[in-house]
C-alpha cells in the first residue's frame, strides 16, 4: 500500500484525505492518506516516524509549514520563494519539499474561475504565511502589478521588497487602500477565521472578482464584496482541491481532474 498523510495540529477538520483518496480513484491508485495529529513542539519527530514506517510523502498544514521548509533535504523554487512546505515527497531517501498553496489558488482563479491574471491589477490582502506562499506563484503569470496591503504595515513592505524580483509589487497598510478600481481582490487574511471583516479604507470591489482564501462559510468578506458590486465572489475551497492536486502530481506524476471533487464537496458543504 502507498503510504500518505497530513500532518497538522488540529488536524480532524482537514478534507485531504478524503479529496486524495478521489483522486486516486481516478487513475486507479491504491493508496492510504491518514490524518497525523503532531505535537506543536515535535513536528520533526512525528515527520520522521511517518517515513521510517514507510511513508511516501504527506502534506503540512498549521502550524508546521515552516518547520517542513527545514525538515526539507531539497527545495522547489515556488517552496524556496515561500519560505514554507506544504508537501514532501520521499524518493530515494531524499526529502523533497514543494509549496503548492500558489499554484492551487492560480489554478482556481485560472481554471475554474476563467479569470485570467496576465496584465491584471490584484490587491492581495494579509501579509503572512499564505500570502508568502501565493505571491510568486501570481506573480510568474505576468499580472500588471499586485497591490499588497496589510494591517502591520511594515510586513507588507517587506514582502514587496522580498518578492520584486519576481515582478512589481507594492506594499501599504489597509488604511492607504485608494478607491481605485482593481480586478481581484484575494482576502489572504486569518480575519476570517474570527468571523471578522479586515478594516478597509476604500470599497474597492465595485466590478472585481473577491476570493477569500477561507472556505466552508459566507465570510464578513464574502458579504462584503456582495454588497459592493463585486463581478464575482469566491470562496478558497477551489484553492483546497487545486493545492492537493498540485500535490497529488508532486507525488504520482499524474495531474488529477478538480472539478468532479470541488462539486462533491459543496454538495457535502450544503
Ligand atoms: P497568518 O496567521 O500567517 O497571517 C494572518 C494575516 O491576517 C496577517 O497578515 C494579519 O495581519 C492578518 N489579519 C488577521 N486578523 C486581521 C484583521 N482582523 N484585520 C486585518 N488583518 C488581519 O495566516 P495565514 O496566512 O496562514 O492564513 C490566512 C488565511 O488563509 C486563513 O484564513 C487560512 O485558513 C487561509 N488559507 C487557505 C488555504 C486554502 O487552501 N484555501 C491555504 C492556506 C491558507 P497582521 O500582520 O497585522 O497581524
Amino acid at each position: 500500500m502507498n503510504k500518505f498523510s497530513v500532518i497538522g495540529n488540529p488536524i480532524n477538520h482537514s478534507l485531504s484525505p478524503m479529496i486524495h483518496q478521489e483522486f486516486a480513484k481516478e487513475f486507479g491508485i491504491d493508496l492510504s492518506y491518514e490524518k497525523i495529529l503532531s505535537p506543536v513542539d515535535a513536528f520533526n519527530l512525528t515527520a520522521e516516524k511517518f517515513i521510517s514506517s514507510g511513508g511516501l510523502g504527506f502534506n503540512i498544514t498549521l502550524p508546521f509549514k515552516i518547520n517542513a521548509y527545514s525538515f526539507s533535504e531539497n527545495l522547489t523554487e515556488n517552496a524556496k520563494a515561500a519560505g514554507a512546505v506544504n508537501t514532501i515527497n520521499i524518493d530515494n531517501n531524499i526529502i523533497y519539499g514543494e509549496n503548492t498553496d500558489g499554484a492551487g489558488l492560480v489554478n482556481d482563479l485560472e481554471n475554474n474561475l476563467e479569470q485570467k491574471i496576465k496584465d491584471k491589477v490584484i490587491l492581495v490582502i494579509g501579509a503572512g504565511g499564505a500570502t508568502q506562499g501565493i505571491l510568486k506563484p501570481i506573480l510568474d503569470k505576468n499580472p500588471e502589478k499586485i497591490l499588497l496591503a496589510n494591517r502591520t504595515k511594515e510586513k507588507s513592505l517587506r514582502l514587496a521588497t522580498n518578492f520584486s524580483k519576481y515582478g512589481k509589487v507594492c506594499g501599504f497598510g489597509l488604511d492607504q487602500i485608494k478607491a481605485k478600481p482593481v480586478d481581484i481582490v484575494i482576502n489572504a487574511t486569518s480575519a476570517s477565521i474570527a468571523g471578522k471583516m479586515p478594516e478597509l479604507a476604500n470599497g474597492v470591489a465595485e466590478g472585481a472578482i473577491c476570493y477569500d482564501l477561507m472556505y466552508g462559510i459566507e465570510t464578513p468578506f464574502m458579504k462584503w464584496a456582495h454588497k459592493n458590486s463585486a463581478l464575482k465572489v469566491s470562496d478558497g475551497l477551489g484553492m483546497l482541491v487545486e493545492q492537493a492536486a498540485s500535490s497529488f502530481a508532486f507525488w504520482h506524476g499524474k495531474k488529477p481532474q478538480t472539478q468532479p471533487v470541488i462539486n462533491l464537496l459543496r454538495e457535502k458543504g450544503d
